[in-house]
């Protein structure tokens, strides 16, 4: 029997079973912070202004490059730059070898687990027209949390 898509090889995958893999949470459209001298990447809680933070769903998916300069489009040629993604990154997940949480929509069959498990970033996060830009490092998240 023929294994679910979504624990196939990405390479494998079809245009719409890429797009069905995301879990919709909404925090690759977390700002990040990168400390000058050690060049660590942190997430904040400050979520980009395109990001419907009801929907956890960018307002401007398609041309979504276009919108925002530092938007990380996520597709199968920059693999390479997955180990940026959350821990929890259906994406960086399946790329890394590991199964999805048991959270995840496809595999919960709806989208309150993912709530509940407090994974999305609606429940929590703030608009970067909320919070002036020198006030992000105020906002930056755990790595036990994820990230
Ligand atoms: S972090 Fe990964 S799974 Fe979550 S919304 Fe972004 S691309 Fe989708
Ligand atoms: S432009 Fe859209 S996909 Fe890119 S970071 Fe912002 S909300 Fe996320």
């Amino acid at each position: 029997m023929n294994k679910p898509f979504w624990q196939q090889d990405l390479d494998q995958l079809t245009d719409q079973e890429w797009e069905a893999l995301c879990d919709g949470c909404g925090r690759c459209c977390l700002q990040k912070l990168q400390d000058e001298d050690s060049e660590e990447v942190v997430f904040t809680s400050i979520a980009c202004e395109f990001l419907d933070t009801t929907s956890c769903r960018c307002k401007v998916y398609p041309q979504r490059a276009e919108h925002k300069t530092n938007c990380f489009v996520i597709d199968r040629h920059n693999k390479a730059h997955f180990s940026w993604l959350p821990k929890t990154c259906a994406y960086r997940l399946r790329h890394e070898g590991k199964p999805l949480y048991d959270w995840h929509p496809l595999l919960a069959g709806n989208t309150q687990e993912i709530q509940a498990a407090g994974i999305s970033v609606g429940q929590w996060c703030r608009s970067e027209h909320e919070v002036p830009e020198a006030q992000w490092v105020e906002y930056i998240v755990d790595e036990q949390d994820g990230f």
